[in-house]
């Protein structure tokens, strides 16, 4: 039987372990945190329950696989016997600058484009709706040899690539501002479509056109809610790793991956432990992995490449418990500014600082299990946010651009501006606000050991970010990366597909 340890217990290490261990593999999960889910974490409090990362699940189906493949047992196997699994309806409600508002509805081509054509003037669901059978074949392209597979190196994309028809419907070189200037006259159906490019913590302007699969998938097989909150998902494949009798080791930080000769043999822990192995699969970030923990002289090429990336953006968000209840707000909403390009300049240009005058979305749950009773509501807002840098004294920081965002008064004065910004948008909850929590960059920084709270490690920026992001198979042989910071990606159904990718380069024990 093979050792195997995995470090970190976020969605990825949880999905690789439930695998491995489904191989026949011995199972150890360290994680440096008290609890389970990484990212994928909770906060509860005086009644009220947050989703404090994900509150938007797409693509299930990833995770229906998970359960049903290393469920032990027929009875009670599925993703929908261990969460409750709800549709979202309607999917999004967008409100844009000049006023107009729109709820697209749930999985459902016509029923977005009447509802875009209603809220926007004929002709814009004709335009979307044309986007999305080009995301179609864009999906049809990359799903299998792209997201599927692992990446092996640099020219393994353009191998996969080869058919030149294939190439041109993926449009390596094309940005997905680009690709929506095709399809989309409206500003406000380019603005839905710019802001898909932040799921992976991007730039519109410069992220590839490729990334057009990501509505395509929102709207093709919907998005999802689980009762109780995203959080329970964690819950889950934790429980259903422990009855696979996978051990886990919670407050254990790893601060060495052990390499004997060319192989990674084991970890070391904080307080010195020695944990031997014959395979270690890494969940964390893959910069923390190869600049911390690795030696230099096994990991110098990989993080070459790393540091040759644009770090992904990073979000502040706060959870807040209102009086009453919101009729206006669906589940998720999103309000659009006057200028969202300034967001992508304030993020990704010369001068990083918070955003000013931010696209704010909020999540408003009607989930009686996550509220103290009916005359009360939790509400998650989530901005796009700059990573943290913190001042120069500081060793556990991140290098590169960014925001201090530990810098005095900083967090709670930005939290008064978002706020602001939602009073000016029609939204005003200060009055009815009980309390809020405010969590920062570099608030998810020391929680998940992402280096300046970058959510999905290297962002999709320039045609050459899918080159520059982490392979599962590291340049040491028995150690392996899963997660968002690797490849194929970061959101949940890319990271429990990391986890299949990286069951399927270890195999059977
Ligand atoms: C605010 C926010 C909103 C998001 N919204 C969505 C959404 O709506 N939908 C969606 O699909 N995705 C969303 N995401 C992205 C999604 O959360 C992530 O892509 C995914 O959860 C990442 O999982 P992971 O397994 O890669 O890593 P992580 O969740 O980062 O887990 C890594 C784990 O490793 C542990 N660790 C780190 N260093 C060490 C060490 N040295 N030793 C031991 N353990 C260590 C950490 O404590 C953590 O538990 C969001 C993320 C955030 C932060």
């Amino acid at each position: 039987m093979t050792r195997v340890v995995v470090v970190g217990s976020g969605m990825g290490g949880l999905a690789a372990a439930a695998r491995l261990s489904t191989q026949g593999h011995q199972v150890l999960v360290v994680e440096k945190s008290s609890t389970y889910g990484g990212k994928l974490a909770r906060l509860e409090q005086d009644g009220f329950v947050f989703d404090t990362g994900p509150s938007l699940l797409t693509l299930p189906a990833v995770y229906r696989d998970l359960f049903v493949k290393t469920a032990l047992r027929r009875r009670g196997a599925s993703l929908e016997d261990n969460v409750d699994l709800v549709a979202v309806d309607p999917a999004f409600h967008y409100r844009f600058p000049d006023g107009t508002e729109v709820s697209v509805p749930n999985a459902s081509r016509s029923g977005t484009a009447n509802a875009l054509d209603e809220a926007l003037g004929p002709g814009a669901g004709g335009q979307w709706t044309a986007l999305i059978d080009h995301a179609a074949a864009v999906w049809q392209v990359t799903r299998t040899p792209f997201l599927e597979r692992p990446l092996t190196g640099p020219m393994d994309l353009v191998r996969k690539s080869i058919r030149v028809r294939d190439l041109r419907t993926v449009a390596p070189l094309t940005s997905l501002r680009r690709i929506g200037r095709r399809y989309l006259t409206d500003p406000r159906l380019r603005m839905m479509l710019d802001r898909y490019a932040t799921y992976t913590g991007s730039d519109p302007r410069r992220a590839p056109a490729a990334l057009v699969v990501v509505p395509y998938i929102e709207q093709t097989f919907g998005a999802w809610h689980i009762g109780g909150g995203l959080a329970d998902l964690a819950r889950a494949i934790y429980e259903r790793c422990v009855e696979r009798g996978i051990e886990f080791r919670f407050d254990a930080p790893v601060t060495q991956v052990l390499i004997d000769g060319t192989k990674a043999s084991g970890v070391v822990l904080a307080d010195g432990q020695r944990l031997a192995a014959d395979i270690v699969v890494a969940n964390i970030d893959a910069t923390h992995l190869y600049r911390d923990l690795v030696p230099l002289e096994h990991s110098g090429s990989a993080l070459g490449r790393l540091r040759g990336a644009t770090a992904s953006s990073s979000a502040f968000t706060m959870m807040l418990a209102v009086r009453g209840r919101t009729p206006d707000l669906a589940h998720h909403n999103v309000l659009f500014p006057a200028d969202y390009d300034a967001e992508f300049d304030a993020m990704f240009g010369s001068s990083l600082s918070p955003v000013a005058d931010p696209a704010v979305y909020v999540c408003a749950p009607d989930d009686p299990r996550m509220r103290p009773d009916d005359d009360h509501q939790g509400l998650f807002v989530m901005v796009n946010a700059p990573r943290h840098v913190a001042a120069a004294d500081d060793p556990n920081t991140a290098a590169g651009p960014g925001v201090d965002w530990r810098a005095p008064g900083l967090s709670q004065a930005y939290a008064d501006r978002v706020l602001q910004v939602l009073a000016a948008r029609g939204l005003d909850l200060r009055e009815r606000l009980l309390w809020r929590h405010v969590r920062t960059p570099a608030d998810l920084e020391a929680a998940t050991g992402s280096p300046g709270g970058s959510i999905y490690g290297t962002s999709s920026n320039g045609p050459r970010a899918a080159f520059l992001r982490p392979a599962n198979q590291s340049p040491v042989a028995g150690l392996f990366l899963v997660g968002g910071s690797a490849h194929p990606g970061g959101g949940l159904p890319l990271v429990g597909m990391s986890a299949e990718i990286v069951a399927g380069l270890i195999g059977p024990a």
